[in-house]
């Protein structure tokens, strides 16, 4: 089932807790009122019981036994009170008081109590009077007949009051609630208006300096954030299959121009080791393309060991020295004695060092020399790879950690090279928490240097 929208939702709950609290507050001042309505009446209550007291038991009043007086001292305007003896017999009523017939009780102090005589409203106090060795009952009321419609009148104009204001708040709050929801609804449509063929569109900010404003950034940061991931993933898979191209091509028609007439065994041979050769590079260039690409997935991880970095060096410099010297170029090492320990994962440190010790071969030219040292100091221990070859210009320095980036120098003078050696370093220098600096000179020679942190 489809939930309300927030609007309706915002709108049923404020209309809900306004209800709730208006209906408080309305049963609240109706019972508040009552409330000093009648201590107010029974305050007066008791001040004209104590004045009828006073002129029943001033000297030379005899209120009597058994009939009725008209004395002009009790008479007090329209005062509704009313005197029996202790046996009930009525004594004196107030002329406003005589028709009413309230029964004339026997209290024990003090007492008020609301009667309903002749269908209205009336407030008693009933009291004892002590004159001259004998006790009286005395009555005084108050009718509470215009009170009583008062607040009536008033309690109506709450019960119908009440629901038209809700009606109206409602409304109000369900016209504010879209207001403040616009903004939304237009980031909603237009973030539904964006898909992988227009990704630079972006939300527009509803300028509002609040939370909304706040969300259509995180949006457009979002945007911002897939639209790049979407550009390196275009950009990989065109650079990758440029870079498969040439080797392919090569694979086919070397093997085509081979089967095109009959050839001696020599021929063959030669068109066979030539494509040998080119599948061993598409090999190793799609081994490189699916390590990168198990990178950006996060599936490559590598599993970390104590090893010393110094064995794993002098491995890796064993292969270097080959390397060098079938390419005319001199070798030098430095290597402690000691060993260095690394928390490191073997093939990846063997990998890193063997992309930087190939690349510094790669780039020199005879008579250069590669140089590899290993140095422990400072709870570091650091490994340059030095060579003496075309160096890296300031222009090409900031990019060749990129996938695919190659200098111009590195692809007009034929170096063979996809320029993904140096990313993939990169990522295993970091996941062993290792930087690589670079120093280098156009023309001169390039040193790498990769500083692991040592562990006891
Ligand atoms: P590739 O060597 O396959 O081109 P890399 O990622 O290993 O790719 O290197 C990227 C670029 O960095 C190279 O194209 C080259 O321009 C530059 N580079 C790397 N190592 C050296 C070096 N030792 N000397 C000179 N330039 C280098």
């Amino acid at each position: 089932m489809n939930r309300p929208s927030i609007r309706v939702r915002l709108t049923a709950w404020y209309s809900l807790l306004l209800a709730v609290a208006m209906v408080a507050f309305a049963v609240m001042e109706i019972a508040m009122t009552r409330r000093s309505i009648y201590e107010t009446v029974d305050e007066q209550l008791a001040d004209d019981a104590k004045y009828v007291q006073q002129l029943l038991t001033a000297p030379g009043v005899q209120p009597g036994s058994g009939r009725r007086q008209s004395s002009a001292e009790l008479q007090p305007g329209s005062l509704l009170f009313q005197v029996a003896d202790d046996t009930g017999g009525m004594v004196y009523s107030s002329p406003a008081m005589e028709g009413l017939r309230v029964p004339s009780s026997v209290p024990e102090s003090g007492t008020f109590e609301t009667l309903q005589i002749h269908n209205s409203p009336l407030r008693v106090y009933s009291t004892q009077v002590v004159d001259r060795g004998r006790t009286y009952r005395l009555q005084v009321a108050y009718d509470l007949d215009d009170f009583v419609e008062a607040t009536n009148h008033y309690e109506s104009l709450m019960w119908i009051g009440i629901p038209l204001l809700l009606a109206g708040a409602a409304l109000a709050g369900y016209w504010l609630s879209g207001l403040a929801l616009a903004p939304v609804n237009a980031m909603t449509q237009a973030a539904r208006e964006i898909h992988p063929l227009n990704l630079t569109a972006r939300v527009a900010s509803p300028g509002t300096h609040d939370e909304l404003d706040a969300l259509a950034a995180t949006l457009n940061a979002m945007l911002q954030r897939i639209e790049g991931a979407f550009d390196r993933i275009r950009l990989f898979t065109v650079n990758a299959s440029h870079e498969l191209r040439t080797p392919v091509a090569i694979v086919r028609s070397r093997a085509e121009i081979a089967l095109r007439r009959p050839r001696t065994e020599l021929d063959y041979r030669a068109a066979l080791q030539d494509i040998l050769s080119e599948s061993e590079h598409i090999s190793s260039l799609l081994e490189e393309l699916m390590l990168l690409a198990r990178q950006d997935v996060g599936s490559e991880t590598l599993n970390f060991s104590r090893l010393d970095l110094v064995a794993v060096a002098n491995e890796v410099c064993r292969e270097g020295q080959i390397l060098a010297e079938s390419r005319h170029l001199g070798w030098s090492q430095n290597l402690p004695g000691g060993a260095a320990w690394v928390e490191g994962n073997r093939d990846g440190l063997r990998r890193l060092f063997l992309i930087l010790i190939d690349n510094a071969v790669k780039y020199t030219s005879e008579p250069g020399c590669v140089h590899v040292g290993v140095l422990a100091q400072n709870g570091r221990v650091r490994i340059d790879i030095r060579d003496t070859g075309i160096g890296i210009s300031p222009v090409d320095l900031p990019n060749i950690f990129e996938r695919f980036y190659r200098s111009q120098a590195a692809r007009s003078d034929g170096y063979v090279g996809a320029g993904l050696g140096l990313a993939i370093g990169q990522w295993i220098a970091r996941a062993h928490g290792a930087e690589i600096t670079v120093e280098t000179e156009a023309g001169t020679g390039t040193c790498f240097q990769v500083s692991f942190p040592l562990v006891i």
